[in-house]
């Protein structure tokens, strides 16, 4: 394998080729900000929280898609790497609601921890708001518009992940916002509630509607556990506060296949102490079912109890 000698932050670092500058960092433990980045999924080099100065190189460079290459000599916190991601966030967070109090996602909020590292506050300038659009029309998921970052990340998993392609960007410009379905509340979409796009967003714009108010992320325990209803053995995080689990959600990105929401809602009956009711589409509307019409098991439900195989 041919491998590449590079220079970061003063200390030689030897990769193999084709490793890009983040990466190269990352075996050095440097943790790169990144925003829009999701390995293998999302690797646009767009939210530019990410750049690094080259020596000899013309402008900052974004480190997610910016090959290692060798003999180069790169600074991750220079002034100007450090004045560049100030104003990204000042520009992002002059948008975003000062919700962070009360937001669910606080504490493994990825701009509210950038935040800090830079000491960037919410609104440093005033200027035009976009208009919060709140959309609870799914029953498992609750997307808040203010607080998206567009970074793509819920696109591209929905599509090239989960394969259904129903997340897009809508308008252009300052009215920029993430569509479903071609403008349809996500609930009258073809969304399947995976949760995929959940797990993969890295501030509160999207979160677990039936999780909501149960746990800060700092007080949660997680415990990564197998979906046992088929083969693929997708996987899942088992949220828990004080020894209960409170909630099941998709491991982000999981493994590179889609997943269903029986398999989702079969270990939500598993290991949730009370299960909230399973809500399934009948005639474009969600609906309360029985367990075993959810799952369409009702053999194996009827053995629930004495079995652990679900
Ligand atoms: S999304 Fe992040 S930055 Fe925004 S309010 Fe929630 S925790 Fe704070
Ligand atoms: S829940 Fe799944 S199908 Fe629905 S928008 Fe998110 S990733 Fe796509
Ligand atoms: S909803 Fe979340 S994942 Fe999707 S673009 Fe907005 S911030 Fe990114």
């Amino acid at each position: 394998m041919e491998m590449i000698n590079l220079t970061i932050d003063g200390i030689p670092v030897r990769v193999a080729k084709g490793a890009t500058v983040m990466e190269a960092a990352k075996t050095i433990g440097i943790d790169i900000p990144a925003l829009c980045y999701l390995k293998d999924v999302n690797e646009v080099g767009a939210c530019r929280i990410c750049v690094v100065e080259v020596e000899r190189a013309r402008s900052l460079q974004a480190s997610c898609v910016l090959p290692a290459a060798e003999g180069m000599v790169v600074h991750t916190e220079s002034p100007s790497v450090i004045a560049a991601r100030k104003e990204i966030l000042r520009l992002i967070l002059d948008n975003h609601p000062n919700d962070c109090l009360t937001c669910d996602k606080a504490g493994e909020c990825k701009l509210q921890e950038y935040a800090y590292r830079y000491d960037v506050k919410f609104r440093e300038h005033d200027g035009d708001r976009k208009t919060a659009r709140i959309d609870t029309s799914n029953p498992y998921i609750y997307r808040d518009d203010s607080k998206c970052i567009l970074c793509g990340r819920c696109v591209s998993i929905c599509g090239q992940i989960q394969e259904r392609s129903i997340l897009g960007f809508g308008n252009r410009g300052f009215t920029t916002h993430i569509i479903a379905d071609n403008e349809k509340a996500l609930g009258e979409s073809a969304c399947v509630s995976c949760g995929r796009c959940i797990s993969v967003c890295p501030v509160g714009a999207l979160l677990d509607n039936r999780i909501i108010g149960k746990a800060r992320a700092w007080e949660a325990q997680k415990e990564e556990v197998k979906c046992k209803r088929c083969d693929y053995g997708c996987d899942f995080e088992l949220l828990k506060k004080d020894d209960k689990v409170v909630g099941v959600r998709a491991k982000a990105p999981g493994g590179g296949r889609p997943l269903c929401l029986k398999g989702k809602l079969s270990l939500d009956l598993l290991y949730t102490n009370s299960p909230s009711a399973p809500l399934i589409k009948k005639d474009g509307e969600y609906t309360e079912v029985t367990w075993a019409e959810a799952l369409e098991m009702e053999d194996l439900l009827k053995k629930l109890g004495q079995s652990n195989n679900l």
